[in-house]
């Protein structure tokens, strides 16, 4: 039986999920809308549930030799340098959850899973093909791309991103398929009020003292800054996250910065910050939005259409965990095409059923991360007494508050 599934997106979920579900013996037919498969010059964190997945995928190579694995996190104060707290990482991460945590620069991640699914001969990636609208049929679906080229297959997947085409599908509901009856309106994206500079320095043009194989995040009030190495740790990221108004294309995540506007918005901070922040020559800015937290399993999926990664679940970047759920959610579903597929190879796929497994097992995890993301936001960027209590709570439990049991020993495996 030929099984084909249709993926919209070819960034990190996207690319994830055709590696999963072709090693689940399925076909894939992937739609990407650039013209060719890249990623923004910036970096991203792995957490060990992460790592986990590549892992399993059989990605482990891969990954070490091109990421940086972290000794440690280090929280500071934005002014005064204080260290308010720290948690050990590589190795304590490789003990307590049997996986590194990582950080590495979204072009070698989406590098690593791209030659992953070019080495399946059941993954066909399509480029310049962008996703218009979405036709489900009774046996099957169809998606119309801008090209006017139109895509059937048994069930498709929207990786598409925070601005999502599939989304809009998912969202109409079955209330949309009853002549009549309004569907349900999503509402859009929106602007959080914080804005990413991002940028990256090689570690060799930096000066010792600024050299480093640490995570640091510097919280300062209405503001915070994070620096980790990448790219097995020739390279530093950096990102600073401040309060402002939506500036710059909202969809884009690239536009021109100038650092003498970061440091100005940025005020007197600690000479290191400083000294980080000036060393730094090309800054992007990344305006940041989300959608709140998911209110239930039919955000997830409708159908033979599901959504993952940012396109169900947009978060702020204060968990670091995106591109990770995003990652979860690829495996998911592998995983549970991979069960289908053993139960009887020969059967035609339950679509429906599995989808909603899938959006009944996945919803309150996904929330529950951008909830904390919402959280940790207001936490990084507290002032007065919430600042204050968050320092004493540092310096008490800090590598309790820092740590993430539920959350690093993920994903839950459904099948
Ligand atoms: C400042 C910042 C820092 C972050 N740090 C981290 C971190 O440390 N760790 C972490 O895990 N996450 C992090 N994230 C989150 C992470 O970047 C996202 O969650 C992740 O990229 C989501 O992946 P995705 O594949 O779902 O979507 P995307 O990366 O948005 O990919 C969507 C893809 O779909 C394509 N596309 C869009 N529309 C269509 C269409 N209609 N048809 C065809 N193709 C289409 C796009 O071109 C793109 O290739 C961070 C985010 C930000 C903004």
């Amino acid at each position: 039986m030929n099984k084909l599934v249709l993926i919209a997106g070819g960034g990190i979920g996207g690319m994830g999920l055709a590696v999963a579900l072709s090693r689940a013996g399925l076909n894939v037919d992937l739609l990407e809308q650039t013209p060719e498969f890249s990623e923004v010059g910036a970096g991203i964190q792995l957490g060990p549930n992460a790592v986990r997945v590549l892992s399993d995928w059989g990605l482990s190579n891969a990954l070490q030799a091109v990421a940086a694995f972290p000794d440690r996190l280090r929280v500071r104060d934005a002014h005064q340098g204080t260290v308010l707290g720290e948690l050990a990482l590589s190795e304590r991460s490789r003990q307590l959850y049997g996986q590194p945590y990582a950080t590495i620069h979204r072009a070698d991640a989406l590098q690593v899973l791209l030659q992953a699914a070019q080495a399946e001969p059941r993954v066909t990636l399509h480029l310049k093909e962008r996703a218009r609208s979405v036709c489900e049929l009774p046996d099957g679906v169809n998606v119309l791309t801008e090209s006017g080229r139109h895509y059937m297959g048994d069930a498709l997947i929207g990786c598409d991103g925070l601005w999502s085409v599939v989304r809009r599908h998912v969202m109409a509901g079955p209330a949309g398929l009853v002549p009549g009856n309004d569907p349900p309106l999503d509402i859009p994206p929106r602007f959080s009020g914080h804005i990413a500079y991002r940028g990256m320095v090689a570690q060799a043009d930096l000066p010792d003292s600024l050299r480093t194989q640490s995570v640091t995040a510097w919280f300062g009030p209405k503001l915070h800054v994070v620096q980790y190495p990448v790219r097995r740790g020739e390279l530093v990221n950096v990102v600073a996250v401040v309060e402002g108004r939506q500036t710059g294309n909202p969809q884009g995540w690239s536009n021109d910065a100038s650092r003498t506007e970061l440091l100005q918005t940025i005020g007197a901070v600690h000479p290191q910050l400083r000294d980080m922040l000036e060393a730094v020559t090309l800054w992007k800015l990344w305006p940041l939005n989300d959608r709140p937290p998911m209110t239930g399993p039919y955000e997830h999926a409708q159908g033979r259409v599901a959504l993952a990664g940012d396109a169900a679940h947009p978060m702020r970047p204060y968990l670091a965990q995106g591109a990770a759920m995003a990652l979860e959610d690829a495996w998911t579903l592998g995983r549970l095409a991979q069960k289908a597929q053993a139960t009887d190879s020969a059967a035609p796929i339950p679509w429906a059923d599995l989808f909603q497994r899938y959006a009944n097992g996945r919803w309150q995890r996904n929330a529950r991360v951008q909830a904390n993301s919402i959280s940790n936001g207001k936490v990084f960027h507290a002032d007065g007494l919430l600042r204050w209590g968050r320092n004493a709570a540092m310096s008490l439990m800090g590598n309790t508050l820092m740590d993430k049991p539920w959350l690093y020993s993920g994903p839950p495996d459904l099948a």
